[in-house]
């Protein structure tokens, strides 16, 4: 039987790789900006999913956006920070994959994101795809096609 090791990044499925959702941090659409700032500072991360209430996917935040909101003419207004909400910042229109697409599909779409939103077919958040998960099932493949020769 094949395992993750010795497959192919052309033969697998998102599943094999996915950071599951209880190990991703996010934040929720009634937060504060206030509190995605913090979960981002603390965490370290550029952006994190929002979800609703009832844990479906809402979108994606990150510390450039919250940082605009509340940019002034002259100096950052810190005091809006509480005053606006994830959902009204936050990036809704985002590409979503479910864990049976290929991981090939996940390729292309960490071209152009950093991590990719995986949901259910209901729209529940099940985790993410990073592009460090895609990058080291790259380097896998070049290394194992290197040996093949
Ligand atoms: P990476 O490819 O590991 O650098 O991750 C890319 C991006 O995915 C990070 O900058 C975060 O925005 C997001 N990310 C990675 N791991 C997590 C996690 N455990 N929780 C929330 N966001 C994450």
């Amino acid at each position: 039987m094949s395992t993750t090791q010795d497959k192919q990044l052309s033969d697998m499925k998102i599943s094999e790789v996915l950071i599951p959702a209880e190990k991703v941090a996010h934040v929720q659409l009634n937060n504060p900006l206030e509190h995605a700032l913090l979960v981002l500072m603390k965490s370290g991360y550029a952006a994190v999913p929002v979800l609703d209430a009832t844990y479906k996917f809402a979108g994606i935040i990150g510390k450039t956006v919250i940082l605009n909101e509340v940019l002034g003419i002259e100096s950052f207004e810190m005091e809006r920070l509480s005053e606006i909400r994830v959902m009204d910042a936050m990036a809704a229109n985002v590409p979503t994959l479910t864990r049976e697409n290929s991981l090939l599909d996940g390729l292309n779409a960490s071209i152009d994101h950093p991590f990719v939103c995986i949901v259910d077919k209901d729209g529940y958040f099940d985790g993410i795809l990073t592009r460090r998960a895609i990058l080291k099932q790259v380097k896998k493949d070049i290394y194992m096609n290197a040996y093949k020769k």
